[in-house]
């Protein structure tokens, strides 16, 4: 009930992965509710904030959304050095996308929380058919790391709000 929501904390979490996969789709589209087939290039790094309501609190994710295309290390860890989760996007009909949330993973253990949640999005389940990234092989390699892996479309809005709340629900574990 309304009456026995409570305030909670803030979140920081940060969207990373490569050009095209859909961050700034999946943003867009759990805190406004829309997509668009023609969403341009993320020229900066950019944030939005939402509610979420876990178990009655209100805990409030603030959400980084970062232009993939740019090296790592041309983004710089500033952007994720304290964040308390990431959700690693590919997309599963580009390999290669795939391959790069491996090298995120890696960059944030050097760099970021110890006890950073992590999230891996495969995006655009919308066109699963064509899908080439082997589902096995990224739910084997989630568990491997501990992180929990999605299939989502920000087209057909799915696993989107899944995702989201599922990150909430595990930082206030670990915090
Ligand atoms: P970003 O560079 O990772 O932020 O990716 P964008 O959000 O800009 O999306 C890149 C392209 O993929 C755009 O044309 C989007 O409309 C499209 N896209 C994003 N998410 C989905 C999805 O779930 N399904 C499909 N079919 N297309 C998507
Ligand atoms: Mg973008």
């Amino acid at each position: 009930a309304t009456s026995s929501m409570r305030p909670g904390p803030t979140f920081k979490l940060v969207l990373l992965g490569d050009g095209r996969v859909g961050k700034t789709s999946m943003v867009l589209r759990y805190v406004n509710n829309i997509f668009s087939d023609k969403q341009t290039a993320t020229i900066q790094a950019s944030y939005l904030t939402k509610r979420v309501n876990v178990d009655g609190l209100t805990v409030t994710l603030a959400i980084w959304d970062t232009a993939g295309q740019e090296r790592f290390h041309a983004l710089g860890p500033i952007y994720y050095r304290d964040a308390d989760a990431a959700v690693l996007v590919y997309d599963l009909m580009d390999k290669d996308s795939f391959a790069r949330v491996k090298s995120w993973v890696k960059e944030l253990r050097k760099m970021a929380n110890k006890n950073i949640v992590l999230t891996i999005a495969g995006n655009k389940c919308d066109m699963d058919r064509h899908r080439t990234v082997d589902l096995q092989d990224s739910e084997r390699y989630a568990e491997s790391i501990g992180a929990h892996h999605f299939l989502t479309s920000a087209k057909s809005n799915t696993g989107i709000e899944e995702a989201f709340l599922d990150v909430a629900k595990r930082v206030l574990e670990v915090r």
